[in-house]
């Protein structure tokens, strides 16, 4: 599956149709009139031309004279970044991905998602057991042969069964077990081509087996809910482990004399290393040494939000386990994390706003660098020449005001508010 079948999964999810608002099908767009945020430069009084594929095929700075499309965008001296890309979102709007599959049902998160900045995502759930984990798949896959409206999902990651119990964070112990080969092929074969990452622990028996198979098979094996010690850790990422589920939260913690797996999250030459930016999971000046360890270009926010995002406070489902959500913080009973309720772009705010990176480096850690990490970046994640028109003009607040998915405007501030 490595090659061909993963090249027609990522083909067919990328040509799905997309609902859009305000502009008729196939037309060509230009936006203009303000800030290009690229992955090298932020172009000031740039251009993108959209052409009527919903392929970005030309930018730089200042329209050029004579260029002419059906539409054109102003931006007003607003800010064009590229749609935000979550890998590891458990649901929002009520949805939990454990439990919800049906298209209509995940439509409004869909639409939520796209009104926050995010144009695509990556489905993250576990289930209690292996028949209902081979239902859920089964039904997932089937859900995304349907078209969609809103943010795309490119496929799935499985945050377990295959997790420590001393490392399990808001799951429910009965549903973790060491992996057996046998167990993680029928997966993979259940879905179809839609397993994007697998998450698990490398001190479960028959880890490095499966992270290598997950690895042949063109799926990411993720490093998380994990007590390794520093020793295994490394021993992990110079296999197949090749990126890391939320470091920091649900993994051995750094001490002087015991580096556990953080410290060797923070010495790694090659990992790519999850991050939930809310500062509820992690502290500001925790991701300043991440930053200064590892550097920017491998750290991919996340959300890890559930059902409860975007919804009031109340009880919620998470793996298994109810969540109480209160100030925007999810905790198990016990006082345990549950996921977050935040949304990716309050994750890009928070670094530029309280860590002091650059709108531009916040971008990219949000974009270009799970698009890459997780062997997307061909079609998403960033504005770049041959790639998807997935993109979100920001006001100066860094506030959504317009999403395009694929070219087409599928979530704008002005017709919502003439909506609501
Ligand atoms: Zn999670």
């Amino acid at each position: 599956m490595a090659g061909s079948l993963r090249r027609q999964i990522d083909l067919y999810l990328n040509n799905l149709f997309h609902r859009s608002i305000g502009l008729k099908e196939n037309m060509s767009v230009i936006i203009h009139h303000g800030s290009i945020v690229t992955p090298n430069k932020t172009i000031k009084d740039g251009y993108v031309f959209v052409n009527d594929a919903g392929i970005i095929s030309q930018i730089g700075e200042r329209l050029p004279v004579g260029v002419q499309a059906s539409q054109t965008i102003d931006l007003q001296g607003n800010t064009l970044i590229p749609g935000l890309l979550d890998i590891h979102l458990h649901g929002g709007c009520g949805v939990n991905f454990e439990k919800d599959y049906q298209p209509e049902v995940i439509a409004p998160l869909n639409n939520h998602l796209a009104a926050q900045a995010t144009t695509a995502y990556l489905r993250t759930f576990c289930a209690a057991a292996k028949p209902e984990l081979e239902a859920l798949l089964l039904a997932h896959a089937e859900s995304l042969k349907v078209e969609s409206s809103g943010a795309r999902c490119f496929g799935f990651h499985l945050e377990g069964p295959f997790l420590s119990q001393q490392k399990r964070g808001a799951f429910n112990p009965e549903w973790l077990h060491a992996p057996e080969l046998s167990e993680v092929r029928e997966y993979i074969a259940l879905g179809q081509g839609y397993i994007r990452q697998v998450t698990l622990a490398p001190e479960l028996d028959n880890a490095f087996e499966t992270a290598a198979y997950l690895n042949q098979v063109g799926v990411v094996a993720a490093f998380g809910h994990t007590n390794a010690s520093f020793e295994l850790a490394i021993e992990a990422f110079n296999g197949n482990f090749r990126h890391v589920t939320h470091v920091f939260n649900a993994m051995s913690s750094f001490n002087h004399r015991n580096p556990g797996a953080v410290g060797a999250v923070l010495l790694s030459k090659m990992v790519t290393a999850e991050l939930i930016a809310d500062f509820v999971h992690v502290h500001p000046q925790a991701i300043q040494l991440l930053i200064n360890s590892i550097g920017l270009q491998r750290i991919v926010l996340i959300t890890d939000a559930m059902a409860a995002a975007g919804m009031q406070d109340g009880v919620y489902d998470l793996a298994g386990q109810s969540v109480h959500v209160c100030n925007h913080t999810a905790r198990l009973e016990d006082g345990t994390l549950a996921g977050s309720v935040a949304t990716l772009l309050e994750c890009v705010q928070n670094m530029v706003c309280k860590v002091g990176v650059s709108l531009r480096e916040a971008v990219n850690m949000a974009s270009i660098n799970p698009a890459r990490a997780m062997h997307l970046a061909h079609i998403t994640g960033s504005i770049e020449v041959n790639k998807s028109a997935d993109l979100v003009i920001l006001d100066q607040d860094l506030s959504p005001v317009q999403t395009m998915v694929k070219g087409k405007v599928v979530y704008s501030r002005e017709s919502n508010a003439l909506n609501s």
